[in-house]
């Protein structure tokens, strides 16, 4: 309704013509106001995180910026004035919006005076109000919303350790989680305690192995056809070499969190310690001295306990490359921070670009693992299908390693 000589007609053709004086002030009866009902000031309030939503503003209306006072410091201002005579006011809109929430804004005092001040409405059209109204709406709604994208789906990995059952406490683990939060109200359990070693070390791995993969693609499946999934907060006890499978089988793609248990912790078992790591709680890359190309290359990961050079050479026979990451401290207390996870991440990383780059004539992966169940789902999650060979994965079966199960063979499935 922008007149095009630039004179402002201030009202509709249709509404009584508004007095002014010289100074601006409207005639128009303010005492008409409508009463604003609560639950739509609350609303308001709200949508505005309680701050001018004029353009620029953004003064919060809670609090007097300079004295710090609290006080309400508020305007409601209408965008389409309550009376047909008042700023941007209709004959008949401006009682069907005289309490729309959607048609008031929140502002302070100055910006309240202005938007109600008939001498600005062709500077402060219904269109531009409404502009400043959602950009800041939408502002607020943006920043906050980061919440919803807080929530993750649980993820509890349990098998048998050492013949023993695990079972992983679901109050313990939303301790850990804070501050995302469990989006469903069921967490996904993928549980191998049914399984025994005794029954035979080959059909058990195999039986174990179609079980976590076949679990992990439902679950994968589920987050591309729902989009239920957006982020996974894994937690696992089970034995190494399944855990190694899982974090393959579940990819790169997919972003998680993992998870540690502190088995020395007094309280909050799964949860990450808080702070930085010590200067000796670091991990060291030990890369073979000279690079012959051979078939076979060995990654050993010492971080849980040692694992043995000649425990390495009984078990594969053949000439073969070491690559080791060592835990200056190595101990099954060693990984409490997030920080040491991720130190990890990228070491492994760079030495399998280094492999990929060097070893030219590599078939196979050997990995070695003496290391909590995050650094396995970790290691899993770092082999990639099409640049890395097949990777054999030991179980320690003191004093032994023995091959347990093979990942990232061309696949069949
Ligand atoms: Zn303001």
């Amino acid at each position: 309704m922008a007149n095009k000589s630039g004179v402002a007609p201030t009202v509709p053709p249709t509404a009584p013509a508004a007095k002014s004086t010289k100074t601006g002030k409207p005639k128009y009866e303010r005492s008409d106001r409508p009463s604003i009902p609560a639950q739509t000031q609350r609303e308001l309030w709200g949508r505005s995180a309680g701050r001018c939503e004029f353009h620029g503003c953004n003064e919060p209306l809670f609090i007097d910026s300079v004295s710090q006072k609290r006080s309400n410091l508020a305007t409601i201002a209408h965008i389409v004035a309550f009376s047909p005579a008042g700023p941007r006011g209709h004959a008949t809109r401006s009682k069907e919006l005289e309490i729309d929430i959607n048609n008031l804004m929140l502002t302070c005092k100055t910006h309240g005076d202005l938007i109600d001040n008939l001498n600005y409405v062709h500077q402060f059209t219904q269109e531009i109000l409404l502009d400043y109204k959602r950009t800041h709406e939408s502002r607020i709604r943006d920043a906050t919303h980061a919440i919803e994208n807080a929530k993750t789906t649980l993820l509890l990995v349990q098998g048998r350790i050492a013949g023993r059952e695990s079972v992983i406490n679901e109050e313990a683990v939303k301790q850990a989680i804070k501050p995302r939060w469990p989006g469903s109200d069921s967490s996904i359990i993928i549980d191998l305690n049914a399984y025994r070693i005794s029954e035979g070390r080959a059909a058990y791995w195999d039986a174990a192995s179609e079980q976590v993969v076949h679990e992990t693609r439902d679950l994968l499946k589920k987050k591309l056809t729902k989009e239920e999934i957006q982020h996974v907060s894994v937690f696992a006890l089970a034995p190494i070499p399944l855990l190694v499978l899982l974090g393959h089988e579940l990819t790169s793609r997919l972003d998680l969190d993992l998870f540690q248990y502190q088995r020395s912790a007094a309280s909050n078992r799964w949860c990450w310690q808080v702070g930085q790591p010590g200067s000796d709680d670091g991990l060291d890359p030990y890369l073979p001295e000279h690079i012959v190309d051979v078939e076979d290359v060995v990654i050993a990961v010492s971080i849980s306990g040692i694992v043995e050079r000649s425990a390495i050479s009984r078990a594969i026979g053949r000439e073969h490359l070491i690559y080791e990451i060592r835990a200056q401290r190595p101990g099954p207390d060693f990984l409490k921070y997030r920080a040491q996870l991720s130190e990890y991440g990228t070491m492994l990383r760079s030495i399998l670009t280094s492999i990929r780059a060097n070893v030219t004539s590599v078939k196979r992966i050997h990995l070695f693992l003496a290391s909590p169940a995050s650094v396995a789902i970790d290691s899993g999650r770092s082999f990639i299908e099409k640049a890395d060979p097949e990777v054999f994965v030991y179980e320690f079966d003191s004093p032994h390693y023995k091959h347990a199960l093979t990942i990232n063979s061309a696949r069949t499935t």
